[in-house]
């Protein structure tokens, strides 16, 4: 999200939670669950330039998530039975599923150990090259040159322009401007770039990757316990609604035999990169079911209902995100009061 739409949308979730209206609304937007979407979860390091800081939540914040959730009397469910219980509709108890992107580390440093505490079941999508030690983590690689670079240039619209990094507001607003620029190109372009970025500031993208990502043998070793469920995220993590046919469904095929082949056991779940309406719409929810996965999950923001049935590859999430790490948030987040607003009340999004 922009700074401008995360300040809006937490206005927003702070109206609702003063005025009790996510409690009256309940009735009207209350969906039967809900999957939950983190990235990193690691303990806060205080920094003036965090531009992806709302990836990223305190262990915490994820403990009193897991305690709040469960006194509000929602079940803590695996990937697997989420499909049955969203065909329950209403007849179930509410529930919500733990899910992690992106497959670091920290994941199994910090989150595995409070959610094990709880005995809650939760999902990790694996991007393949990530755990292959080549992965472009773009957005970190982009975050780590304006941090450490005084100055820096981008080729925006043809032109040469040259970004002031000197002090951590101008890094901030450096970081803005190249990531949305980057964002409007194709993405073999994005990358290009920050590959080119980067070599030219001496940065090496497969160190971040191997700081920050799980490898195999981590994977396989955290997969020891049951309450893990790994899912697939593609092979590059790429945002398939900008590549042809061929490269989306080898992305989904290829990445679903991989995860399968490191942890010897099928893969029923998905989780589309970057996952907005720019990067998965219904071609990719089609074919994510034709490549034989049981849910897709999207980072369209929302909470689950019985109509879901219908759209199991086209899933909604609601962000944990580390601009919101309130629980009072979190109450108007699990009403679906933010999101009724949010999607003008309609309750599936799947266009
Ligand atoms: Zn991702």
């Amino acid at each position: 999200m922009s700074g401008l739409r995360t300040s809006v949308f937490k206005a927003g979730l702070e109206a609702l939670y003063l005025t009790g209206a996510h409690r009256m609304l309940r009735p009207i937007t209350g969906g039967i669950g809900a999957i939950l979407m983190l990235h990193h979860v690691r303990p806060a390091e205080p920094r003036d330039f965090a531009p992806n800081a709302l990836l990223e939540v305190t262990p915490d914040y994820l403990d009193s998530v897991v305690e709040r959730v469960r006194q509000a009397g929602f079940d803590i469910v695996a990937m697997d039975e989420v499909p049955g219980r969203i065909a329950l509709g209403g007849e179930g108890r509410p529930f919500v599923a733990f899910t992690f992107d992106d497959g670091y580390r920290d994941n199994a440093e910090f989150a595995y150990p409070i959610l094990k505490k709880h005995g809650a079941p939760f999902t990790i999508y694996l991007p393949t090259s990530f755990m292959d030690r080549r992965g472009e983590l773009w957005w970190l690689v982009l975050e780590h040159t304006v941090r450490t670079q005084r100055a820096v240039t981008a080729t925006i619209a043809g032109r040469s322009v040259h970004f002031d990094c000197s002090t951590a507001s101008l890094k901030t607003e450096a970081f803005r401007e190249i990531y949305w620029w980057l964002r409007s190109l194709p993405e073999t372009e994005l990358r290009a770039y920050v590959r080119d970025l980067s070599a030219r500031h001496g940065i090496d993208f497969r160190d971040i990757c191997r700081d920050l990502c799980m490898t195999w043998d981590e994977v396989r070793a955290l997969g020891a316990d049951p309450l893990v469920t790994f899912g697939a995220h593609t092979v590059e993590h790429l945002m398939l609604a900008k590549f042809p046919e061929e490269t989306v469904r080898q992305e989904l095929v290829a990445s679903k035999a991989r995860v399968k082949d490191e942890l010897g056991r099928p893969v029923h779940h998905f989780a589309y990169p970057v996952g907005d309406p720019t990067s998965a719409g219904p071609r990719e929810f089609a074919l994510a079911r034709e490549a034989g996965f049981t849910t897709a999950v999207t980072t369209r923001p929302g909470v689950l209902f019985a109509e879901h049935a219908d759209h199991l590859t086209a899933l909604p999430r609601v962000s944990l995100n580390g601009h919101f790490q309130s629980l009072r948030y979190l109450d108007v987040l699990l009403s679906g009061a933010a999101f009724a607003f949010f999607n003008r009340f309609r309750r599936v999004n799947a266009a």
